[in-house]
């Protein structure tokens, strides 16, 4: 399990590693193939920002060469904004009085409609943590009335056990996103002071488990702005070496979400400028040229234009980050403020002008189920 390789490491120390590298180890790093985790820290650390140039145009190759020259188009549709958990960074957090709702078959096909009218066909399905109302048997269902409609359906919703993912991919389920949010233990036990979140183990387990099932693909990433973002995002780069050589089976995808305004709002302990987040996108891409980098509607419209070129592989557009917020309940409580409101149709239009194929699916559950 990850654990055991996690407590290797002090996060200190690692900190102190990525504050310590310098230019000739980010020259270093540049002039190699073959990049391990040293190198992701000189990427990462404060002495590469001279290199961003440099970084970007090899990254920009290299994803064109594994990639081609195409951005995957997704889009999230909330399930439920129930949750049992405090959250100190998230507009559905249990303590903020807000109306709740989950929605219904009936509505679930609604929302459906109006997506597939969009174009899409990779839908991202959403909830908080509300084990008692949508657990498992809600999420089967939920799989059964959208599957005929999709081609590929991804989850980000609470951590579960190994037989439940099983489960859920005899229903249609492809790819689960799980987000460690920060793996710096203390910070962490303070944003997640109540429910089922707040064991940083058991959700630190949870890739392992999505591994043991088999899962097709999974996401990982921190949210940025919790804690020291190059720390964060070196341990997120460590936990993928490990999954990747543990569970070879699987895909992978990273993302890199900051911390966005949202109800009873919290302000970031760390900003991450729009430079520094190019640095990431292309820290990762140079250590790794099989992940995939996602990018949502967090962020801003010019930086998301520039961001596609550089090693993004796929992007959300016309977002709603609330449960019927496409058509059943327009008005509901946003989980947080989506900065990129443009439509799939202009994003589509956006990805073209920059020399890109927009690629609605990427799987069909036609091969998944053999017919
Ligand atoms: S981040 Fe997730 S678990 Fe935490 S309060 Fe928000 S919906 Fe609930």
């Amino acid at each position: 399990m990850f654990l055991s390789e996690f407590e290797k490491y002090d996060w200190g120390a690692v900190k102190r590693g990525i504050y310590s590298k310098t230019a000739r180890d980010v020259e270093r790093a540049l002039g190699r193939s073959g990049r391990d985790l040293e190198d992701l820290k000189a990427l990462l650390s404060p002495a590469a920002a001279p290199y961003l140039e440099e970084m970007a145009q090899l990254s920009q190759r290299m994803t064109q060469k594994r990639f081609g020259r195409v951005i995957q188009l997704y889009i999230p549709l909330y399930l439920s904004n129930e949750c049992q958990n405090i959250c100190t960074y998230c507009g559905f957090s249990y303590e903020n009085r807000i109306a709740r709702r989950t929605l219904s078959a009936g509505e679930l096909l609604t929302e459906v409609a109006v997506i597939k009218s969009m174009g899409y066909e990779h839908v991202l399905l959403v909830s908080g943590e509300a084990n008692q109302t949508v657990g498992v048997d809600y999420f089967v269902k939920a799989l059964d009335v959208i599957r005929p409609h999709f081609a590929q359906l991804s989850m980000e919703v609470q951590p579960l056990e190994t037989e439940d993912y099983s489960l859920l991919m005899e229903h249609g389920l492809h790819s689960v996103l799980v987000y460690q949010e920060t793996y710096c233990r203390g910070e962490y036990t303070l944003h997640h002071p109540k429910g089922r979140k707040s064991n940083f183990e058991y959700r630190l387990g949870t890739p392992d488990r999505l591994g043991e099932a088999g899962i097709y693909k999974m996401g990982l990433g921190v949210l940025i702005g919790l804690e020291d973002w190059r720390a964060d995002c070196w341990f997120t780069g460590l936990h993928l070496r490990y999954l990747e050589s543990q569970y070879w089976r699987t895909k992978y995808s990273l993302s890199f979400p900051r911390l966005r305004p949202h109800a009873g709002g919290m302000a970031p302990k760390v900003v991450m400028s729009d430079r520094e987040l190019i640095q990431l996108i292309c820290a990762y891409r140079l250590v790794n040229g099989e992940v995939e980098l996602s990018l949502s509607t967090r962020e801003s419209p010019v930086f998301r234009d520039h961001a596609v070129r550089l090693g993004i592989t796929s992007i959300s557009a016309g977002s709603r980050t609330n449960p019927g917020g496409y058509a059943v309940d327009l008005g509901s409580l946003e989980q947080f403020e989506i900065h990129d409101d443009r439509s799939p149709a202009e994003i589509s239009a956006m990805i073209r002008r920059q020399g890109y194929d927009p690629v609605w699916k990427d799987w069909d559950m036609v091969l998944q189920t053999g017919g």
